[in-house]
């Protein structure tokens, strides 16, 4: 049965008898989900087929980062590939069929030192027995203007995504990181040329990632550079690069642009309440725990090495047995 919950105090959660839970609370859950991206739809689909009263608290957007892409070539069961809203709208209500209360709010803040926890949205409290965190994690950006307007349309965030949709095209790069060289040494298996730009004259990248990228005929540098803006008509045609010591600006003709600049974890509300790496990300252990017992994260919020979306939907699948096993083995003791 489908549910759907939009954040008003007298909103039913239809579909209940499929659940065993054991608390009469209508905001009471066995799961709460906190993100709705590959991980978190794929946990509640385990979930709740497994009978596990659970809502997904999907963020304002839900969905998370395939939302914002074309077309998926890389996820298995599409031979002809699928578009990215599509994907996630299948997982939706894939997940909806089992039970699955879906709620289009943001978590404000949570409370994982109280038994139950508490998640809290902006009109709204709920309580859990168990939490899984996946939130995911944000490409940071480039900041101009011209970004958002070409974002999916030549611009992108992840060249193992989309390299192959830029064969025989001029390619640009931007960052110095591992990433950065990692994905433009990727993308000279279909580019004509990748050119790395780069802020600085010095790379941030392991001297592996380095020698590969220097040693590579395709791939050019250029040094103490930004991007200021991409140009083209309806898709990207050029990007103008500024050289940051003499401020001198040049257009530069490129059919795709991957701005490889690190990720940001989505994990300011959980500041406090779990233990976070120096960087923001969720720290895991013994597959999906987190330092709070009954806490668990899954997806690109503890994972930013692998950051695809059939890794974030099988840390999802991992989260929901390992929380199956957790709440059976709290309920039995
Ligand atoms: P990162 O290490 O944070 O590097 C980001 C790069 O983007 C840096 O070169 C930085 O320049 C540049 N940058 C940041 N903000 C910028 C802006 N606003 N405009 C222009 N340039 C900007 O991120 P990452 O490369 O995604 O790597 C993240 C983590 O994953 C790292 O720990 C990395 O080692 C790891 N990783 C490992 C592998 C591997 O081992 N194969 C592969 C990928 C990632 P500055 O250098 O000037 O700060």
């Amino acid at each position: 049965m489908t549910i759907s919950v939009d954040g008003s105090d007298n909103e039913k959660y239809e579909g209940r008898e499929n659940h065993t839970s054991s608390n009469a609370d209508e905001n009471h859950f066995d799961v709460v989900i906190i993100g709705s991206g590959p991980a978190g739809y794929t946990a509640s689909i385990y979930t709740s087929r497994a009978k596990l009263k659970t809502i997904v608290i999907s963020g304002s957007l839900p969905g998370g980062q395939l939302m914002t892409t074309t077309e998926v070539e890389n996820y298995p069961g599409f031979p002809h590939g699928i578009d990215g809203p599509e994907l996630m709208t299948f997982m939706q209500q894939q997940s909806e069929r089992f039970g699955t209360a879906m709620l289009i709010d943001e978590v404000t803040r949570v409370d994982f030192k109280s038994r139950p926890f508490r998640i809290f949205t902006g009109s709204s409290s709920y309580t859990s027995d168990s939490v899984l965190i996946s939130t995911g994690a944000t490409p940071r950006k480039l900041g101009i203007e011209s970004e958002q307007e070409f974002s999916g349309k030549g611009l992108s965030y992840c060249a193992t995504c989309d390299g192959p949709f830029f064969k025989n095209q001029d390619i640009v790069v931007v960052g110095g990181g591992d990433t950065a060289l990692e994905e433009a040494t990727f993308l000279t298996k279909f580019g004509k040329t990748v050119k790395v730009v780069h802020r600085r004259d010095n790379l941030r990248a392991s001297k592996i990632l380095q020698e590969r990228a220097f040693e590579n005929p395709k791939i050019e540098f250029i040094w103490n550079s930004s991007i200021v803006n991409v140009k083209g008509d309806k898709k990207v045609s050029a990007v103008v690069v500024r050289d940051l010591n003499t401020t001198e600006e040049k257009n530069l003709e490129a059919g795709g642009v991957f701005v490889a600049i690190g990720h940001e974890p989505n994990t300011s509300i959980f500041k406090g309440q779990v233990d976070l790496d120096e960087r923001g990300y969720v720290k895991v252990q013994n597959g999906t725990r987190t330092n709070i017992d009954g806490v668990f994260a899954a997806g690109d919020v503890h994972d930013f090495k692998y950051r695809q979306a059939i890794t974030a939907a099988g840390f999802g699948c991992m989260a929901a047995l390992d929380i199956e096993k957790w709440l059976s083995e709290k309920r039995t003791n």
